[in-house]
This record gives structure tokens, sequence and C-alpha cells, in this order.
């Protein structure tokens, strides 16, 4: 099937642009996730023309399509695992238009998150969702997963920021939807539903977003505890004091003791951090420091630190950052995985939801750190595993079924940023029982020949996530 459409690929795209070279292949059979299959060709268009060809010559011969921004999703979502075509969008990277006048601007899905704050900074404003990947990720990405980050608490997600898109759909036409307006009721909100449509409904082609003014100055807070609840009772003392700032992150002993191993950043060697951000004018931020520094010793801080200095702030969020890699060299034959990584419990749960974590740990022998977004409630748990062994990854499954049971019992989603894909799949099943027929009854109105990333959230084939793994498996 793909030999009959590679030929006419290479004359859609040119042939420097579709590749089915071993590298290739190899390189696009991942992404950020322990998942790993391989495509059958590698397609790079550089318009929304080009696109609309491979689409409809895909579905035409019903061959899965998988869009690919920067490849940084962490729970397979590029992954190709019924083949097919990969079609890489990082070519279509112009930023189209700026109106800082109309509060808007609209970009290529290939642009890099950075590399916009770059631009739209110059002119006093940002699209403020600041996912940890920001130097890399891609605005369509960013779209097609809902990302957000640490600021969410504050400036939303980024189905927040979306005025518009456009869209290649599945069978080949191409739509536009919503408005380059701050306001919109003009019937139903579509590009709400593409947003975090995880590549299942469409290939978006060209994005509106909102823009937000940059603030004036920052500032952070570093709090130390002794014990992981009075660090979680501290993100919802803060929040509900009210004060809500640009970010508290939360961090475990297990991430900080990983983090000063590999990055001697020397934070404090306590069972939890917490790292208060607050933005806006100066009087603002001087203010709100205050009220946080007083708000973390009262809720059982140890030692407090505050600072507007560029260099430390710059290196408590690089400690921050660093966590992921930095928990593979925790223990030498341990990698850190993304699996039960990313759930997000209703804020005043965070302190319950620390140490129900902290007692699986203990009850299954499971390493893993806790860490997070807290201030919206948005908790990492990042498993060590051995790749090799499958008696570690059957492990880890039964530790993230229980960790998955306790979000839920807290009234909690078993994913707040880094969507579905095939790792969180079963478990969002169980999650949105209800909607799951609402769901596939769109996906096949809209995708009659489900070529679009097939197999994915509600699609998958059920049972064990431990499939399609990247790593090889040699100890049974
Ligand atoms: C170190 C690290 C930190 C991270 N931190 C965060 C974080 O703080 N918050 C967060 O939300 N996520 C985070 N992520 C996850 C990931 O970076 C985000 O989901 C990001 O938005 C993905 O962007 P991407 O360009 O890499 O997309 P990809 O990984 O290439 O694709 C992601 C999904 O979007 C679809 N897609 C991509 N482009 C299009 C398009 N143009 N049209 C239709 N579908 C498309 C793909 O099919 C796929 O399903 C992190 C990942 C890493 C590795």
């Amino acid at each position: 099937m793909i030999e009959d459409a590679l030929s006419e690929l290479k004359q859609i795209v040119g042939s420097t642009w579709c590749s089915t070279s071993v590298a290739d292949l190899y390189d696009y059979s991942f992404d950020s996730s322990i998942h790993g299959s391989r495509p059958d060709v590698v397609v790079r268009p550089k318009t929304t023309e080009e696109v609309q060809k491979i689409v409809l010559l895909a579905n035409e011969k019903k061959i899965p399509i998988i869009s690919r921004g920067a490849g940084t999703a962490m729970c397979g979502h590029t992954v190709p695992i019924k083949g097919g075509i990969i079609l890489d969008l990082t070519r279509m990277d112009e930023i189209e238009e700026v109106r800082v006048e109309d509060l808007y601007c609209r970009v290529q899905p290939g642009v890099i998150y950075d590399a916009l704050n770059k631009v739209l900074g110059k002119k006093g404003f940002w699209f403020p969702t600041s996912p940890g990947s920001a130097e890399i990720c891609t605005i369509g990405g960013m779209v097609a997963t809902n990302a957000s980050g640490m600021r969410a608490i504050k400036y939303g997600a980024t189905r927040d920021h979306v005025l518009g898109m456009e869209i290649v759909m599945p069978t080949g036409e191409i739509m536009r939807t919503g408005t380059k307006t701050l306001k919109n009721a003009s019937g139903y909100q579509i590009d709400r539903l593409m947003v975090g449509s995880e590549g299942t409904l469409g290939v978006i082609t060209d994005i509106t977003l909102k823009l937000t003014m940059k603030p004036q100055k920052v500032a952070m807070v570093l709090a130390a505890f002794d014990n992981v609840y009075d660090a979680g009772k501290c993100v919802a003392n803060i929040i509900s004091k009210p004060l809500i700032p640009s970010s508290i992150e939360i961090m475990d002993d297990v991430c900080i003791k990983a983090i000063n191993k590999c990055k001697k950043t020397g934070f404090p060697d306590v069972e939890a951090l917490v790292n208060v951000e607050v933005d806006g004018y100066p009087c603002t931020v001087e203010q709100e420091m205050k009220v946080v520094d007083e708000i973390c010793r009262k809720s059982g801080a140890s030692t407090v630190e505050s600072s507007d200095d560029k260099a430390t702030m710059a290196k408590w969020t690089e400690g921050r950052k660093s966590i992921l890699p930095s928990l593979s060299r925790y223990g030498d034959e341990f990698v850190s995985v993304a699996l039960a990584d990313d759930m997000a419990v209703p804020i005043s749960k965070v302190p319950d939801a620390v140490v129900r974590f902290h007692e699986i740990s203990k009850e299954t022998g499971t390493i893993f750190g806790t860490y997070g977004h807290s201030a919206d409630g948005n908790l990492h748990t990042k498993l060590l595993v051995n790749p090799t062994s499958e008696g570690s990854w059957k492990a880890a499954e039964e530790t993230v079924g229980r960790i998955y049971k306790a979000v839920l019992e807290l009234g909690g989603t078993v994913t707040g940023e880094h969507g579905v894909a095939i790792t969180k799949a079963p478990y969002m099943m169980e999650e949105r029982k209800d909607s799951l027929e609402t769901m596939r009854k769109i996906k096949r109105a809209l995708d009659p020949n489900n070529i679009m990333n097939p197999g994915k959230i509600f699609d998958w084939e059920q049972g064990s996530v431990i499939k399609y793994l990247r790593y090889p498996v040699r100890d049974k």
C-alpha cells in the first residue's frame, strides 16, 4: 500500500523531504515516551496545500498519518503503532502576523514556543503557557495536546489562548474555525474540540493566538519543609489566602537528592521544597513576596529564602527543570520513565496526594520522585525502572494503577497536561467512561477511514500499556 503512494508523496513535497532511510525511520519511531514503533515513511511538507495533497492521498489509500511537531510528547502520541506516514510539520515555522493592537498573532504549527516568545517579548507581550519543553516544543504540538506548564494557575492552558485555526480535515477539506477577535459566540467552538485532539481529528496548519502582556518584574521564594504534607498544605494556604502567584513548584526528597547529585544546585537536603514565583508590577511583586514568605513560615517551613536576582532564580528554575534527567542517575540500574507522570487533583488535595504517593512508594517498594506545578494541583511522579527487566516494568505498572486510583479517589484526573495517547489510555477510559462513546462518534464522523493517529486514546487496544516499548527487554 505505502509502496503505491511513495512516488506521489515524493512529487508532492520533493524527494529531499520524503524519506524511507533506515536512519529517519529509526529517529521518527519514538517521541519522549516509553514507546517505539517504526513508520513507513517520513514526509516534511512546507505548505498547507502540500499537507492537503498528502491527506487526500492517505485517505484514498487508507494509510495512517501521524502529525508530528518536535516529538516531545510523553505518552506515545507520535509513535506510529500502525505504521504509515509521519508528517513532520517543523518546516512550517513562519510567524505570519503579530498584531499587538488587536492582541493576536498568527503562526504556522512548526513555530517553536521560545522562538515565538522571543519575537513577542520585544513588543512587551508573550504566550505565557510555559511548558517544561519550551526550548523545543512547537505551537502545533502544544495546541494538539492542550499543553500547559508551571504558570497555568495564573495564565491558563493553551486552550485559553487559542482564538482560531486552520485545519486540514482527515478527508482533505481545509476548514478555518474561530476568529481573530477576542470574543466569539459564533456557533460551535470547533477550535476547542481540536485543542487536545492529539492529531486524531486533522492536521492543524495555522493558529491564531491571543497575546498577553509580559509582567514587568518576577521574584521567587524557596521554602524548605521537613515533611511533605506541610509543603502540600503550604500550596493550598497560598491560593486560599487569596493570592494567585505565577507558579508554585513542589518537589520531594527523591527529586532533591537527584538534582543535587547531578547539577550541584545545593538545594537544602529536606523532605520537600516549595518554589513560589510571583510576577507583575514591581510594587505588587514586593507586597506579594512578603505575604508568601509569611504563609510559608506559618505553614511550617524550616527555612525561607527570597530572591529577585536573575542568576539565583535561574539556578532554582534550572534545578527544577533538570528533575527528569537527574532522576535517571538516582541509582545505577534505573532510568526515570513517563508512566504515571502527570495527574491533577483539586488544589486542597495536594497534601493528601503527595502523602499517599509516598505511602504507595513504600507499599510497593518502587522508587519515584514526586514534583509538579502544584499551584493548579498538577503533580508528576516519575518512576525509576530497570528498562531491560520485564519484572521491573510489571512492578511499575502495578504502582501506576495504585497512583491513578488514589488520584481519582481524590477527585482528580489522570492527566493534567501531557495528554493520553497510549500510556494513559486505559486509565483515561476508566475516568471518562461516560464520554467515550461521544468521543468515538466524533472521531468516526470526521475521520471515516480512521487514518489520523489510529489506535490512540479511546481506540487503544485495551489492557497493559507496557507495549511497543522502545527499550530492549532482555530479562524476562
Ligand atoms: C522535558 C519535557 C518537559 C515537558 N514539560 C511539559 C509541560 O510542562 N507541560 C506540558 O503540557 N507538556 C510538557 N511536556 C510534553 C510536551 O512537550 C508537550 O505535550 C508539547 O506540547 C508537545 O509539543 P511537540 O511539538 O513536541 O509535539 P509532538 O510531540 O510532536 O506531538 C504531540 C501531539 O500533537 C500532535 N500534533 C503535533 N503537531 C500537530 C499539528 N500541527 N496538527 C495536528 N496534530 C499535531 C501529534 O500527532 C501528537 O499527538 C514536556 C516534555 C518534555 C520532554
